[in-house]
Parts: C-alpha cells; sequence; structure tokens
C-alpha cells in the first residue's frame, strides 16, 4: 500500500471516528479575494495556530466573481498537505445578490465545487434586499443564513423544516439581533451555528469565546454547545466525506 494510500486511509478513519471534533469551526470568513485582509494560507495558519479543526472561506460573491473565488479557494485546498491539522472548506458568501437570483446562483456555486454555501442574510446594518433570507431559505443549494436580522418566526420555521442553519454571529453590527435570532429560531426549532464572520485575524476567536457569544445570544449551555460543537461538527464531517466520496 502506497504512502498515499495509508493516509487516504487514515484521513477516512479520523473522520469516521470524528477526528474533526477537536477545535473550533469557523463556518463563515474572509479573504483578501474580497475584502478580508489575509491570503488563505495566512487565513489558515492563523486559524490552526487558534486551535481551529476546519475553516469555510466565504468570501463575497455575485455573478461577477463567483467562478473566480471558487476556482481560487479550490487550488488552495488540493495544495494542502494531507496530514495538515486543518480543514479547509471552499465556500462563498451570495452577498447583496438580488433575491430572484440566489437561487440560480447557488446552484451555479455548487456545480462549480464549492462544498459551502452562505447567504448574506438581512442584517439590520445593511441596505440587504427584502426577501433575501427567505430567498435563501427556500434554496436547498444555500447552507447557511448568514446574520438574518429580522428573521421571521415562518421563515424560521420554513428553516428548521429544511434543515437550513442560521448564524448567530460575533461580528460587530450583525451581531445586535443576536437575541432576537436565538429565540425565534429556538421556538422554530431551526438549528444554529455559532460564526465570526473573520475579516482580520484578530477577528478569529476560541471555542470558549464562541460559547461565550452563544450564551450572550440567549442560548442554554446545551444549545450553546450544539451551535458551537455538534452542528459544525455534522457540517464538517458530511463535506469532508463527500469530498472523499469525489475523490475515491
Ligand atoms: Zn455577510
Ligand atoms: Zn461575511
Amino acid at each position: 500500500m502506497g504512502s498515499s494510500q495509508t493516509i487516504d486511509m487514515m484521513r477516512m478513519g479520523g473522520i469516521l471516528t470524528g477526528m474533526v471534533k477537536q477545535g473550533r469551526i469557523e463556518l463563515h470568513s474572509h479573504t483578501l479575494y474580497s475584502d478580508g485582509e489575509l491570503l488563505p494560507s495566512e487565513l489558515a495558519q492563523r486559524a490552526a495556530i487558534c486551535d481551529h479543526a476546519a475553516i469555510a472561506m466565504t468570501d463575497h460573491a455575485d455573478a461577477s466573481n463567483l467562478g473566480d473565488l471558487i476556482e481560487r479557494l479550490r487550488r488552495f485546498v488540493a495544495q494542502q498537505p494531507a496530514d495538515w491539522p486543518l480543514h479547509v472548506l471552499v465556500g462563498v458568501e451570495l452577498t447583496h445578490v438580488a433575491p430572484g437570483s440566489i437561487a440560480k446562483l447557488a446552484r451555479q456555486a455548487k456545480r462549480l465545487g464549492a462544498e459551502w454555501v452562505v447567504v448574506h442574510g438581512e442584517t439590520i446594518v445593511e441596505p440587504v434586499a427584502a426577501g433575501t433570507n427567505r430567498a435563501a431559505i427556500e434554496c436547498p443549494e444555500v447552507d447557511l443564513l448568514a446574520h438574518p436580522g429580522f428573521i421571521t418566526l415562518e421563515e424560521a420555521r420554513l428553516a428548521a423544516e429544511r434543515g437550513m442553519i442560521v448564524e448567530i454571529t460575533g461580528r460587530k453590527g450583525h451581531c445586535l439581533t443576536n437575541g432576537h435570532v436565538a429565540q425565534t429560531c429556538r421556538e422554530a426549532g431551526a438549528l444554529m451555528v455559532v460564526d465570526t464572520d473573520t475579516h482580520a485575524y484578530n477577528n478569529l476567536i476560541t471555542l470558549d469565546e464562541a460559547r461565550q457569544v452563544a450564551l450572550g445570544a440567549g442560548l442554554t449551555a446545551a444549545e450553546a454547545e450544539a451551535a458551537v460543537v455538534t452542528t459544525p461538527q455534522a457540517v464538517v464531517q458530511r463535506i469532508l466525506l463527500r469530498r472523499h466520496t469525489h475523490s475515491a
């Protein structure tokens, strides 16, 4: 058996036995390919040093740059050494896209190889088009609704029904409605995750800090654990298994 096969099997074994379980998982971040400050390599290194097990890089995308972003990240992920401790997920964040175009672009993103599609939701600190939350929730190719502002109970119920994950955010401004988002998603039974929406190295947080964000939003300790550990782990395991199956 060749060494690359051995590493492959070890990786697969690790995925199946839950090696992904250790460390912080960040599912929303930006590099200098949109308005973040760091190259993917530096963001990945900073995340690894900050005890992350995985990070999704999700630069701002619309029809003008979607393909370029995904292609760049796929090249980056392809050159990561097999024994590197941090998993980098290929993502995009559809941002200020007209609600009527979200489904088409999300489908295109997945077809081009995006593993994780985020939609920039109706935060109260930006003029995001009304109907963006709903269009994201209705699209099966969208994985995460970020900073959804005053998400309605009806939208949250639909998210719960469809298995859509809703974000509790550590980002200044977007976080102003965290309490509302947490309460509405709890009532609806929708899944939540805690993200930072990292744009600079000092936006990354530890597991304990992520728990604080969750508790500060009003989640119970058990709900915080789901939002910070269990749900993100399930996401990463699903993506890595799919990646492995496709490359096998
Ligand atoms: Zn956003
Ligand atoms: Zn973002």
